[in-house]
């Protein structure tokens, strides 16, 4: 028998309504102690996905006007008996509605309790749970897509599908090694290689989409290097004007680093350190230099800053040399100002030499298309399966590991056993990744991820 779990699942401040969530075998008997409908239905004899309007009560005192939906086990989102209230959204007769609900026998919701019960029941696994909090998450068009999408099942679908060409193939080895004196036809070669072969291109799509994915979803970090006065924070005004919404501000602990998130396009880019960025106006220009190389080695992506109206100067020369083998974007700024750069110098280091005029506010576009292009996010398919978390993304790197493994022995003349035993830790590792065969302290990591009320 599960224990009765509640939680307030809107956010934790006044809003137009404020849901609690109740969950478990004793839901709708824990809900009917603190509710009273207005027509005097009982909440017992309510059917699944029926709604009635009441009052809840806190020691027979009232304390709000709600409506109560009530899902029977298993139609609900966890696969229990689940009660919502809408009530009105102030937090304070929020609270007042839990600690009725409390004292009535439900017991605090754990964070991603509801969503972590709902995979234990099996309404989803683990990929969709995880998509719960992408969804969440998302900031951007395609990130949402890409949420439901995985939420919808995709990633899913995918791995079940390689999944059963690689069980498939270990289901024949192993009949064939176990029992061979049974008349169980020999797998040609060819089947065995190319089975493994699809299995592995199929999981290469998955991982050579997975930078592009975390683009749009988690952010890339990125830094906006460049000698002072070249217009960086100008840049940093410019791409966080268009989304000043999103900004965010983190203050760091040891010293004053901050970190400004910014959306270009659907491109989410973390500028770590922009705290730096503001500083160069009055340092000595060394530090400039100091500052971009310590940046760079940290980004995944580099934003360098040239002047347009000025030539390239020996501090410009030692920035592009440490864009060198980066992901990097020379961004030639001050294009309004009559030009004295010779581009051909940054074009022998990036063929990435974007154009604009940050004060101007000119060139946002060519430096968003830029962008997108470099990190693959313009051409991502956002209706195809994709790896949205590290977790996901380890887990098909070993199954490539052990089919590459797989492959090596089949190749070598191995006995079938080992080619077997190889094919079986790739099954394993994709089990692992859709939770079929997790280990509690997986699934523990992935739901201590997520907010309280989820
Ligand atoms: P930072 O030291 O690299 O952060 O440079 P700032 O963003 O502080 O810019 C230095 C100076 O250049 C400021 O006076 C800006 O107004 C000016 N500036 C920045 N971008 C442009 C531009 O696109 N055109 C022109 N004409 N001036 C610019």
């Amino acid at each position: 028998m599960s224990t009765t779990i509640a939680a307030i699942s809107t956010p934790q401040a006044a809003g137009g309504l404020g849901v609690i969530r109740i969950s478990g075998d004793d839901a709708i008997l824990i809900a009917s102690k603190v509710f009273r409908s207005k027509t005097g239905l009982e909440l017992s004899r309510l059917q699944g996905y029926r709604a009635t309007l009441g009052i809840i009560e806190e020691n027979g005192e009232a304390v709000d006007e709600a409506v109560c939906l009530v899902f029977r086990a298993p139609r609900s989102y966890t696969g229990e008996d689940v009660v919502e209230f809408s009530c009105h959204g102030g937090l304070f007769v929020l609270q007042r509605t839990l600690r009725a609900l409390f004292n009535a026998g439900a017991v605090p919701a754990q964070p991603g309790e509801f969503t972590k019960r709902a995979f234990l029941n099996g309404k989803k696994d683990l990929t969709e749970a995880e998509a719960v909090m992408s969804i969440i998450s998302a900031q951007g068009e395609q990130a949402a897509k890409a949420a439901l999408n995985a939420l919808d099942g995709a990633l899913s679908k995918k791995i079940k599908e390689i999944n059963d060409i690689l069980i498939g193939l270990c289901a024949h080895l192993s009949a064939w090694v176990d029992y061979p004196d049974e008349e169980i036809e020999e797998l040609a070669d060819g089947d065995i290689s190319e089975s493994l072969s699809t299995a592995r291109s199929e999981l290469d799509g998955l991982l050579s989409r997975f930078d592009a994915g975390q683009a749009i979803t988690e952010g890339v970090n990125t830094a906006i290097v460049g000698r002072p006065n070249v217009g960086k924070s100008t840049l940093m005004n410019m791409l966080s004007g268009y989304n000043r919404s999103i900004v965010t501000s983190v203050a760091g602990t040891t010293r004053d680093v901050v970190e400004e998130t910014v959306r270009l396009g659907d491109v989410i880019l973390r500028l770590a350190d922009t705290a730096g960025i503001h500083e160069t106006d009055d340092t000595v220009e060394s530090i400039g230099v100091d500052m971009a190389k310590q940046k760079l080695e940290r980004a995944d992506l580099v934003l360098a800053v040239f002047d347009s109206s000025q030539e390239l100067t020996d501090e410009d020369e030692a920035i592009l040399s440490y864009c060198k083998g980066k992901r990097s974007i020379a961004v030639i700024n001050k294009t309004d100002l009559e030009r004295c750069l010779d581009e051909n110098k940054i074009r022998q280091i990036t063929k990435n030499v974007v154009e604009i005029s940050a004060k101007n506010n000119d060139g946002y576009e060519k430096l968003k298309n830029t962008v997108e292009a470099l990190l693959g996010t313009d051409e991502l398919d956002t209706a195809s399966a994709m790896l949205t978390t590290e977790r996901q993304r380890a887990s098909v790197v070993k199954a490539v590991a052990c089919i590459d493994e797989a492959l090596a022995a089949f190749k070598m003349g191995m006995t079938l056993d080992a080619v077997n035993v190889s094919v079986d830790c790739a099954v394993e590792a994709l089990l692992e990744l859709t939770g079929q065969k997790a280990s509690e302290a997986i699934v523990d990591e992935v739901f201590s991820r997520f907010c309280v009320g989820k």
